[in-house]
């Protein structure tokens, strides 16, 4: 377990983006390979788009994930956070109580929000709004999207201070 989460506080840039590009790459030729539904449509005229967005997410969320890690440096140092204030428990119920207040409030309530509260809909639409749902849809995001994203994941490191790798395993992304 120790080894697993020193691999992910330690994962080493190019390691993430293999793992990211790979996955991607590899469940896209799946599903042009075994499509869930037998509409065809072409899946390259499709995935540009998505490719745009994708490039834009990256270049909207590579300063924010700056911030990010300065801000997880600070928690760190500073001992803030929830599961500080928890009693002595064994490092998987930190490891799974960590990733549950890190998916719960970086995750989950920005994209409960998103439906929930118009302007946060306006923006998300962008990603609801493909014709054809695929692996490159996952990535289709307007630009703002990744700065509410960005925001509740911020918060959910200040109040859970969860293990760095955390952010890596949950959906927020950075
Ligand atoms: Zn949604």
């Amino acid at each position: 377990m120790e080894a697993l989460l020193n691999y992910f506080e330690t994962i080493p840039s190019h390691h993430r983006a293999m793992i990211i590009v790979g996955g991607l790459t590899f469940f896209w030729l799946l599903e042009g390979i075994m499509p869930l539904f037998g509409k065809p449509y072409k899946k390259w005229k499709h995935a540009l788009p998505n490719i745009f967005f994708t490039i834009t997410t990256i270049l909207v969320n590579l300063p924010l994930a700056f911030l990010l890690l300065k801000s997880s440096d600070w928690v760190a140092e500073n001992n803030f956070g929830i599961l500080n204030w928890l009693p002595e428990m064994s490092l998987w119920l930190y490891a799974i109580i960590g990733l549950f207040l890190m998916d719960f409030v970086g995750a989950y309530l920005p994209h409960l929000i998103e439906h929930k509260v118009k302007p946060f809909w306006m923006v998300h639409l962008v990603h609801h709004t493909d014709h054809n749902v695929d692996t490159t849809t996952a990535n289709r995001h307007h630009p703002l999207e990744s700065v509410i994203r960005y925001t509740f994941t911020l918060i959910g490191l200040l109040s859970a201070h969860p293990f760095p790798w955390s952010c890596y395993i949950s959906p927020c992304r950075l």
